[in-house]
């Protein structure tokens, strides 16, 4: 496909002002909602032709996702769209002040694999709902999510509007290689610096939806039990390969023993005596990412888990004893099932860990004393966080979902993802009836009159 041709199409398209209607808008979606539903059982297959991924957590994590998403943007759109009316400036009297909502234009929306379904469409929603053309270019590593993705834009959009561009990096590079009005990318730290240096060469605005080591603090005054019930749901959905999965455990010391009975216990209440087994346990994506993780278990002790199986990408969950934070596992994001647990016993040793690291994009502590919790709250910065539980802030589209610092830029859910793809003008409208002479030259003697007026605007 040439690139360079689609996206002219795509401008031409965006001139003819067509997407700026509103209901235009509302029957694109609610066209793609019917073809969400209807192709329903297609995606979850697909899903799990891609890394095993159970019809459950398919319909949990990603279908039901999106279509929720869908409904409020369609439900929403009308009031989200219209122009907001903000109290006009003394300074202008008399006038009155609105907000406009307007698309930037040509958008490129770049997804990762490990949601493939829910990262592609819930940001192409929004895009789509504040009147762009999109260009998305799905993962190549989930090839079967990626040609459903296809086949659904194609049967609701035309090209010029919505387009699919599969493809490995060299497209990826190529789609980067042009002049967007907005760039949308969710992946890897690194591959993030790569799109925003893109985006600079032509002051692309852009959102970028990263990862990061995401701590989760688990202290003595915690519900032990109900702590390791959900940390290793949170942990293990997906098969840990989840932006937001804790990426490492601090533990308080007293309770550690105790804690690891529980989670051992809770693991095989979830996936049984040998996850492999379990047809709830997903597959590593592909041979790569599991040579990555199966280093990460070379020279740890485990507490339980540890077992990989190179033919099927397979990786146990596991429960890593002390690593060093020099080790293969502490140094960058682990995205797999792989979990190291560090004890501590004074704040300073949980201050000292969480120093070395980036912001993170989530933040768990399971906690009953509230002035600690507070306190951790306050003094710390990560995109988002969930106090008790683990990543369940991001089903919540009230909530703002992003990094801040090295796992991102901006945000989206909900509002906010119309909001995202959606400029922001602002518009005075002046009336004639009056015109205030006090700004106009000469300025003399008016000096008095002006720092009257501007204490109170
Ligand atoms: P990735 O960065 O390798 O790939 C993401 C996308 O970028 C893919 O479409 C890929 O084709 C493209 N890409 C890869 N290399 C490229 C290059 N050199 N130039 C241009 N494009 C390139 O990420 P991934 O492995 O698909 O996903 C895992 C990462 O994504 C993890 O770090 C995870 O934390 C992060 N993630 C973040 C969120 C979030 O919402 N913040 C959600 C899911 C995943």
């Amino acid at each position: 496909m040439d690139i360079h041709q689609l996206l002219q199409e795509q401008k031409n398209y965006f001139s003819l002002q067509q997407t700026k209607n509103i209901s235009f808008r509302k029957n694109c979606l609610i066209k793609l909602q019917k073809e969400l539903i209807k192709k329903e059982s297609d995606i979850i297959k697909a899903l799990y032709n891609d890394f095993k991924k159970s019809e459950y957590e398919a319909i949990l994590t990603e279908t039901s996702i999106v279509l929720s998403e869908l409904k409020m943007t369609i439900d929403k759109l009308n009031s989200w769209a219209k122009p907001e009316r903000v109290l006009p400036s003394l300074l202008n009297f008399p006038s009155s002040a609105k907000i406009y909502k307007e698309p930037y234009g040509n958008v490129l929306i770049i997804s990762p694999w490990n949601y493939p379904h829910q990262l592609a469409f819930a940001p192409l929603i929004g895009a789509i709902a504040a009147g762009n053309t999109v260009v998305l270019k799905p993962s190549e590593l989930t090839p079967n999510t990626s040609a459903i993705t296809k086949e659904i834009i194609e049967s609701v959009f035309s090209k010029e509007h919505v387009a699919v561009v599969e493809g490995g990096v060299d497209v990826s590079e190529e789609l980067l290689n042009q002049r967007w009005d907005y760039i949308f990318f969710t992946g890897s730290v690194p591959v993030g610096k790569i799109v925003a240096k893109a985006a600079a060469e032509h002051l692309t605005p852009v959102t970028l939806e990263l990862g990061g080591k995401s701590p989760c603090i688990v202290d003595k005054t915690a519900d032990i039990k109900l702590a390791a019930k959900r940390i290793v749901w949170g942990k293990f959905i997906n098969g840990g390969q989840t932006c937001i999965a804790p990426d490492y455990l601090l533990i308080h010391k007293s309770i550690k023993n105790e804690f690891v009975n529980y989670f051992k216990d809770e693991l095989t209440k979830a996936y049984g005596d040998n996850p492999e087994n379990s047809a709830d346990f997903p597959r590593i994506v592909n041979a790569k990412n599991f040579n990555r993780l199966a280093l990460m278990l070379e020279k740890e002790t485990f507490l339980t888990g540890g077992k990989t199986n190179k033919e099927d990408n397979y990786i146990s969950p596991t429960l890593i004893d002390e690593p060093s934070l020099e080790s293969e596992v502490m140094k960058g994001e682990i995205f797999g099932p792989i979990l190291p647990l560090i004890s501590f016993e004074n704040e300073e040793k949980i201050e000292d860990i969480l120093s070395k690291y980036d912001k993170p994009l989530a933040f768990y502590i399971f906690s009953t004393d509230k002035k600690i919790v507070k306190k951790m709250i306050k003094k710390h910065s990560f995109g988002g966080g969930t106090i008790n539980d683990t990543t369940v802030h991001f089903v919540n589209h009230r909530l703002p979902f992003g990094g801040v610092g090295e796992s991102g830029i901006g945000g989206y859910h909900g509002k906010k993802t119309f909001d995202t793809f959606s400029h922001s003008k602002g518009v005075v409208t002046r009336g004639n009836w009056l015109d205030l002479t006090i700004r106009y030259a000469p300025y003399t003697d008016k000096l008095k009159k002006l720092r009257a007026l501007l204490k109170w605007t």
